[in-house]
This record gives C-alpha cells, sequence and structure tokens, in this order.
C-alpha cells in the first residue's frame, strides 16, 4: 500500500493531536512538521519526524500530498491559509463561524490557480455538527435546528477569568441547559434566549489574600463575558485544579426538531458529542478529511471546499464495495 504524506503546519494542542490521530490511521505517514518557531524547541511525540522551519516550507511541495494547517483561527490561518493554498493541497479548521464566507473566497483563488485543493472549517463545530444542522434542515423542512455546547472548557472565557485580579488558576466550562434540552427533545419549538441555552461554571484557584466574593461578583458581572448567563464560581485549591481541571473536554448536541406528513407527527434528529479532549477529536476529523482530499485531488479536483462539498465514503480507507457490503 502507498502510504499517503502527510505534513503538519504549525504544532500546538491540535497539531499534537494529528500527529498522534495519523500514527492511528495505517494508510497515511508524517513526513514533517513545520513551525514558526526554532525546530529543535519543539518537541514531537515521535522524536524520529522531523520538524522544520516553516520558512523553508516551499522546497518541500514534491514531498507532501496534504498539508494539514493546525494554526489559530483568529490570527493565523487568515495569513497562512492562502500562502500555504498555493503550494499545497490543505485542510484547517478555521472556526470564526461569520468570517467562512470570506475565508472560503481568500482560498479558493491561490488553491485553483495553483491546481491545488482547499478544504477549510473541518472538525465537529463548524464540521460535524454543520453537517447534522444541513441533514435536520433537508430532510424536515418544517422545523427548527438547536445547537447546545458543552461541556466543555471555553478557553476565551478561561483567559477572561485568569485575568481577573486575586484569581491564580482559573477555568470555565460552558454547560447546556439540561431543562432547555428537554423541551427541544420534547417537540416543543421553543425560542431560547441566550440565558436559557447555556450556563457556566468557573474553577478558581485564589492568589494569596485575594477575597472569593470580590472574585466572584467580579466574574458574574463581567460584560460580554459572563454578565448575559447563570454562572456558578466554585473555589479550589491548586492541588485539585491540577488533577481534574488540566484537559480539554467538549461537545455537544445539534437537535432538529421538526413535523412531517398530512397531520404535522413530530420528529426528533439528535447528534451528539462528548469529547474528552477538543483537539484531539478535532484533529482526528481533520486526518479523516485529509484523506478524503488526498483522493479527490487525484481526480484533479481543485478549489475550496467545505464538509459539505465532500462525500463520506472518500473519508474511509475503505474501498466504496467494501463499504457497500459492510456499512450499507
Ligand atoms: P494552540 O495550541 O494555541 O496552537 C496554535 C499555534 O500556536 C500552533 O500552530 C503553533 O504554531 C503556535 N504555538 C503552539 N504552542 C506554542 C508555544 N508554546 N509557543 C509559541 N507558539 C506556540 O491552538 P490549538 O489548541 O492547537 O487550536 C488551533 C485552532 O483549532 C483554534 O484556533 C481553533 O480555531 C481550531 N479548532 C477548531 C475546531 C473545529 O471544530 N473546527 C475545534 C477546536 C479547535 P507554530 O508551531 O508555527 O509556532
Amino acid at each position: 500500500m502507498t502510504q499517503i504524506r502527510i505534513a503538519i503546519a504549525g504544532y500546538g494542542n491540535l497539531g499534537r493531536g494529528t500527529e498522534a490521530a495519523i500514527k492511528k490511521s495505517p494508510d497515511m505517514r508524517l513526513v514533517g512538521v513545520f513551525s514558526r518557531r526554532d525546530p529543535a524547541s519543539v518537541s514531537l511525540i515521535d522524536s524520529t519526524v522531523p520538524v522544520y522551519s516553516m520558512d523553508d516550507i516551499e522546497q518541500y511541495q514534491n514531498d507532501i500530498d496534504v498539508l494539514i494547517l493546525c494554526g489559530g483561527s483568529k490570527s493565523d490561518l487568515p495569513e497562512q491559509g492562502p500562502y500555504l493554498a498555493s503550494l499545497f493541497n490543505i485542510v484547517d479548521s478555521f472556526d470564526t463561524h461569520a468570517k467562512i464566507p470570506e475565508y472560503f473566497s481568500a482560498l479558493d483563488t491561490p488553491a485553483q490557480k495553483a491546481g491545488k485543493l482547499a478544504l477549510l472549517s473541518v472538525g465537529w463545530d463548524p464540521g460535524l455538527f454543520s453537517l447534522n444542522r444541513l441533514f435536520g434542515e433537508a430532510i424536515l423542512p418544517q422545523g427548527e435546528t438547536y445547537t447546545f455546547w458543552g461541556k466543555g472548557l471555553s478557553q476565551g472565557h478561561s483567559d477572561a477569568v485568569r485575568r481577573i485580579e486575586g484569581v491564580k488558576s482559573g477555568v470555565q466550562y460552558t454547560l447546556p441547559s439540561e431543562s432547555a434540552m428537554a423541551r427541544v427533545r420534547n417537540g416543543e419549538l421553543p425560542q431560547l434566549e441566550t440565558r436559557e441555552k447555556h450556563t457556566r461554571e468557573c474553577f478558581i484557584v485564589l492568589a494569596d489574600g485575594a477575597d472569593a466574593d470580590t472574585v466572584r461578583n467580579t466574574i458574574v458581572t463581567m460584560p460580554d463575558y459572563f454578565a448575559d448567563y447563570d454562572t456558578t464560581v466554585n473555589f479550589i485549591d491548586q492541588q485539585t485544579f491540577e488533577a481534574e481541571h488540566s484537559s480539554m473536554p467538549h461537545g455537544g448536541f445539534v437537535i432538529r426538531s421538526g413535523e412531517s406528513g398530512a397531520d404535522n407527527t413530530s420528529q426528533v434528529l439528535e447528534f451528539s458529542l462528548k469529547l474528552g479532549s477538543n483537539p484531539e477529536f478535532t484533529a482526528s476529523v481533520l486526518v479523516a478529511y485529509a484523506r478524503a482530499v488526498h483522493k479527490l485531488t487525484q481526480n484533479g479536483e481543485t478549489g475550496a471546499r467545505t464538509v459539505f462539498d465532500i462525500a463520506p465514503g472518500l473519508l474511509s480507507p475503505k474501498t466504496p464495495a467494501q463499504l457497500r457490503k459492510e456499512m450499507l
């Protein structure tokens, strides 16, 4: 079997998860990792895989079938994506939902020009959740789609609590409201306000001499981040914090509640994820879609694509005949 030659651009949480996911895919081989940092300072899970400087990436165009971009959506991908799409077939997890149409165009032009394929916004949301929102709406056109996130660690909100004076360590989890989900599953088609869909929970280690009530009040009244939600603040010691709050869980639910038939029969379609590690799961999705990209490029496809454009059978290492026999 000829293995698909994969490389990773950017080595943070997602890059590390991607390295691990490639290891679990026998039809693929990780040929290298590219970083903007000094390669000697980046240590991989597998020390035999070479780390190269991003400055040299153009030299490796003939050695890579698909490049998986693992940079951040805020500032890395908008800069790296269009440039790398002019050199390689790429996959990324761009997740700034409001800017996806703009980012699609920014990749489409260089990819078309270079005869490359660029698959953007792959992961779980956007990604698998997007597909399930589409299924729900297409299959049950009369109805409502609801997305609930969590229980999950929110990086932005965790950063916000850590900036508060008196906080030594802190994390924030977003939790879906059980009562709101019960109403949706019940087919009530409720109109839900932001506050009604999710709650927030913080785990805080206080700095020496800090006042718990002052810290709690600063958190729950913080505009944009907490003021519009019901927030619980728990104070714990550093040891508990390190033991229980160092992983990156996430997940959520996409629920379509709709009606069918002449008598408006209630139908509920639900997809959910409970992830022990957000970056490791996102990386696993990226790797499966990198396989699809490789197959499509062999058919000569070029330009930008999203998960909506990729047939699911292409994600599998199995042949279409095997899939028909074993999974249909
Ligand atoms: P991260 O750990 O902050 O890494 C982002 C980049 O920062 C890396 O590619 C790396 O680039 C650089 N970096 C990492 N560690 C560093 C360090 N110690 N010092 C300096 N630079 C460092 O971010 P992440 O957790 O991997 O997440 C990446 C993106 O994935 C997020 O921005 C998010 O948009 C996206 N995401 C998408 C989904 C989805 O469902 N679609 C889900 C989860 C995440 P260099 O190696 O070049 O320095």
